[in-house]
């Protein structure tokens, strides 16, 4: 297939199939011919491993992908897009395209079925409406996969890669460090996409960890001690908790001494170590 990163080529072959862009659907296709080498590169794309992509476009990135893995099975909801995959993606034996929404695809079937005995990656340039969501729902299912290198809006990614204890820090930024070691790789301006966006874009990979970085008792407990800490941004920790435990606010204030956290504090403040203080010493009440 002709150069997929060429607005010309892509334009050309769009209107052949009489496509036409579903901003709903996030439909921002990558026409910067270095990013998704990049992307793949260091998504961790090579011999011995089998790539989920969620989202295919035309497969620029699927093709750069496929160049490298074993196996790339590729999640894309447009069924539109079917017929001009195949014509881009003709060239490969290695790639399936699964006509499916993602949030509606159980995962973990999907790879013990097509990607068993490789070593699992997914690498993306996903649909903006929908980041949180499947970026949470990889990391909370507990899939069998080494990373997820995904593209994504830039303030999103200094939002889910922020360190707990910093002022970007938010429970989905603590979820994702506990799941995962998060990284920001490298930026990627709004004319890298056809039709430009409003916003510019950053690649991040998430190295999924074995374990936990703390122990948190329960982890239920823990998610919840998170949620209710960051639920009121301007609010002390010990008003956060005892509204949105709920609990009165003695009790709040004995569990926060017992784990040795200020009650004057606020959420951003915590490292992820002192959550789980507190997580533990709620579990221990229960
Ligand atoms: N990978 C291509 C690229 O880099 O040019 C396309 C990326 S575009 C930002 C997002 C893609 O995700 C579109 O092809 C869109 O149709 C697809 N998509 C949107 N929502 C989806 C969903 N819920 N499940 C699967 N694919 C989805």
């Amino acid at each position: 297939m002709e150069n997929l990163s060429n607005i010309g080529v892509i334009r050309d072959l769009l209107a052949r199939h009489g496509f036409r862009f579903s901003k709903a659907l996030g439909q921002n296709f990558l026409v910067n011919p270095t990013v998704c080498p990049r992307m793949a590169e260091q998504g961790g794309a090579g011999p011995g491993v089998g790539v989920i992509e969620i989202g295919a476009g035309v497969g620029v990135l699927t093709a750069e992908l496929a160049r490298r893995a074993d196996r790339v099975v590729c999640v894309e909801i447009d069924g539109r897009l079917l017929p001009v995959l195949a014509e881009t993606l003709a060239g490969f034996q290695n790639v399936e395209i699964v006509n499916a929404d993602v949030m509606k695809v159980d995962l973990r079937a999907l790879i013990a079925e097509k990607l068993g005995g490789l070593r699992v990656v997914v690498c993306a340039n996903l649909p903006y409406y929908i980041t949180s969501p499947i970026v949470m729902g990889l990391l909370e299912q507990r899939l069998p996969i080494e990373s997820v290198t995904v593209m994504v809006q830039k303030e999103a990614a200094q939002r889910l890669c922020a360190l707990p204890g910093t002022r970007e820090a938010g429970a989905g930024s603590c979820a994702v460090r506990y799941y995962s070691e998060p990284k920001v790789l490298f930026p990627v301006s709004r004319g890298s996409f056809l039709p430009s966006p409003d916003v510019d874009s950053a690649v991040i990979r998430l190295d999924i960890r074995r374990e936990p970085p703390v122990d948190p008792g329960d982890e239920k407990t823990f998610f919840r001690v998170v949620r209710a800490a960051f639920s009121m941004r301007r609010k002390t920790l010990l008003n956060c908790l005892s509204a949105g435990l709920p609990l009165p606010k003695e009790r709040a204030a004995a569990l926060l001494e017992r784990a040795g956290v200020p009650a004057g504090a606020r959420a951003e403040q915590l490292t992820l170590e002192q959550f789980a203080a507190v997580s533990r010493a709620l579990a221990e009440e229960a």
